[in-house]
């Protein structure tokens, strides 16, 4: 089999899973600015997001053969957080990079590994060691507790597939990657595709 062949599940997906968490984690970020807690709360809820794979259409999980692709599958109206799927083939990873707000990151499909780093005052990067994080799995990042790593898919035979939150419209948030030796660039990630799953259609449900 073509290892890039994407990874699809039946067409017949259940949305409703994906809008009852969009809809769980408003109300959670309505209800607490505390980051601590909201990542706690946004932690349990993208777990059993993840628990199930039935629910991401097939065409939010194709991955290119040249470089890690990243969905959007849903943007909060006031941009207080966004929703990914990122898709990563046999051997592609991201540049070293941060975020700039919160992030929850958790394997629907595969492996990723993760690699950690902090800026010491001076500019220079240090490693912070790395962890493989497997399906059902759920990372956290933040300025707050570390936000700069480099992630790659885990397997070298296949696709994985991961869903990230973020605490903003990830894609248009000024954010920087980092160069070895080099000097730190700025970055705006964009999305890999400019339509999104409908989540709002009830009416097979009504
Ligand atoms: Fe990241």
């Amino acid at each position: 089999m073509n290892a890039l062949a994407s990874i699809e599940r039946p067409a017949d997906t259940n949305p409703g899973r994906l809008r009852g968490f969009v809809t769980a984690l408003a109300d959670l970020i309505a209800s607490t600015r505390d980051e601590r807690s909201l990542l706690e709360s946004g932690r349990a809820l993208l777990g059993r997001l993840i628990a199930k794979d039935d629910w991401l259409p097939p065409e939010y999980a194709r991955p290119h053969p040249d470089r890690y692709q990243q969905y959007l599958l849903h943007c909060d109206s006031r941009e207080r957080f966004s929703v990914v799927s990122f898709v990563w083939g046999p051997g592609q990873s991201t540049p070293v990079h941060d975020h700039g707000v919160w992030g929850l990151v958790g394997i629907l499909r595969g492996s990723e590994k993760v690699e950690r780093f902090s800026r010491l005052p001076t500019g220079g990067l240090v490693p912070e060691g790395e962890a493989l994080l497997r399906e059902g799995e759920v990372d956290a990042v933040s300025p707050r507790i570390g936000d700069i790593h480099r992630v790659s898919n885990g397997r070298d035979d296949a696709p994985s597939v991961s869903i990230h939150v973020y605490g903003g419209n990830i894609g248009a948030v000024q954010r920087t990657i980092y160069v070895p030796n080099g000097k730190p660039k700025p970055f705006i990630s964009g999305y890999a595709s400019n339509v999104l799953p409908n989540l709002w259609d009830r009416s097979k449900e009504l």
